[in-house]
């Protein structure tokens, strides 16, 4: 008989289980709460897109569109593509949907999302983002509110050592006069520059600001900052961005070469960074898009918002409290078994959190339930024909006699 290979996970994809996932779903439960905290409304969005979604409004000349996309021809020959991010397929839902009338929405999602990278310690290529947008909104004020909830969010995850790096690219004025004395610096040192660098030096010169190569990052050091180029309008939406920061007790640190990757920011670009995951140290990061839902061919909208890579959190969050009270039942004898199974079934739909072993004698069972980090077992032997049982706490040894409908009642 001929054997099959056993498949292998794709590279750059993961299997998410125990510890780690407790983790993970502790991240998506903490956003949850908060996104519910400022009144954000839940989308949820396709995974798959057109890929003029992406390719349009993230643009051509960012790493994602030109390198990391997940594309291809469906049976139908239309050209599709895996989300790479949130923020393009939620601009365009807003247009298909005509949610103007709602603006300004806040807006909150997360789930998978797909690039074609080197897979390394915190880079996959299938990973998770959590993400929060305002759209339909120009004031300083929506900036704020995305800030100080990403801030709370990382407080609640307990997540400490972060921190907030914000800079402005400014108005459409000011980033092309800044582009251009950018491009000034460049040109003159054009022969120690990365190839790709001289590459989005015709094109995209913001992004060699962005560059990881280290001779790039050099060159980038000493580049002129923004300041010197701000209008007076620029100049007062970043006053207005961080007054409100520092009213709502957030700390932040302004970094004037920080850039975002993708095309379409204007005005507030933000990280929240860390030091404790070498290299991929950004773990969340977002700023003010004014021009996307333009470009995407709808009205001009402006829009704000920020992504966060699930599992960098994850690795910096501790694993969660076990959920307490646990119970096991555990038939004393085979011919238990179904009165077990009604007890089960009967706690479970009170709320209790309850073990149930599918196999092995009582013995057995009662040491899998401790390990398992149960706080008490429910024995079920001769008496549950009067409606009673044993209920032993695991945490004093000390077993008594209750009646069955009296359980969840002892436990909680
Ligand atoms: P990087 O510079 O690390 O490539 P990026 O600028 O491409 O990040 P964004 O597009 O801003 O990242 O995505 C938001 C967040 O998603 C990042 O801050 C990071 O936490 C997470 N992230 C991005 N790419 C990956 C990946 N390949 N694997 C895991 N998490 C990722
Ligand atoms: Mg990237």
């Amino acid at each position: 008989m001929t054997r099959i290979p056993t498949p292998n996970r794709v590279r750059g994809t993961q299997d998410i289980f125990g510890d780690e996932q407790r983790r993970f779903t502790h991240v998506i439960d903490s956003f949850e709460r908060v996104r519910r905290l400022y009144c954000f409304g839940r989308v949820e969005v396709p995974v798959f897109e057109a890929t003029e979604v992406f390719a349009r409004s993230i643009g051509e000349t960012t790493d994602v569109v030109s390198k990391e996309m997940y594309t291809f021809e469906d049976r139908g020959g239309d050209s599709i593509t895996l989300r790479p991010e949130f923020t393009a397929g939620i601009a365009r839902a807003f247009l298909t949907n005509g949610w103007r009338q709602h603006a300004p929405m806040k807006l909150a999602t997360s789930g998978p999302v797909f690039r074609y990278e080197r897979p390394q310690k915190g880079r996959f290529r299938q990973f998770h983002q959590i993400d929060a947008e305002v759209i339909g909104a120009a004031e300083p004020a929506a900036d704020v509110e995305l800030l100080v909830m990403a801030d709370q969010l990382l407080r609640e995850l307990g997540i400490e050592g972060v921190t907030l790096r914000l800079n402005t690219l400014g108005d459409a004025e000011t980033r092309d006069a800044w582009r251009a004395a950018l491009v000034a610096h460049f040109e003159a040192h054009r022969e120690a520059l990365s190839k790709e660098s001289l590459d989005r030096l015709g094109k995209n010169p913001l992004r060699i600001l962005d560059s990881k190569d280290e001779g790039d990052r050099a060159i980038a050091a000493t580049a002129p900052d923004i300041d010197a180029y701000l209008t007076a309008e620029a100049r007062g939406f970043f006053d207005a961005v961080t007054a409100g920061l520092d009213a709502a007790g957030v700390a932040w640190t302004r970094d004037a070469r920080l850039v975002r990757g993708l095309d379409y920011y204007r005005h507030t670009a933000f990280e929240f960074t860390t030091d404790r995951l070498g290299a991929q140290g950004t773990v969340l990061a977002g700023g003010r898009y004014d021009g996307l839902i333009g470009w995407l061919g709808g009205p001009e909208t402006p829009g704000v918002g920020w992504a966060a890579g699930v599992e960098r959190l994850a690795m910096l969050v501790a694993e969660p409290e076990a959920e307490r009270p646990t119970v096991a039942v555990i038939p004393l004898e085979p011919q238990f078994e179904p009165h077990a199974t009604m007890l089960a079934a009967n706690l479970r739909r009170q709320g209790l959190a309850t073990h149930f072993d599918l196999r092995g004698n009582a013995k057995k069972r009662m040491q899998r339930a401790d390990a398992a980090g149960s706080s008490h077992a429910v024995l079920v032997g001769p008496t549950i024909v009067l409606g009673g049982v044993t209920l032993k706490t695991f945490a004093s040894g000390e077993q008594r006699n209750v009646s069955a409908a009296d359980i969840a009642e002892a436990v909680l």
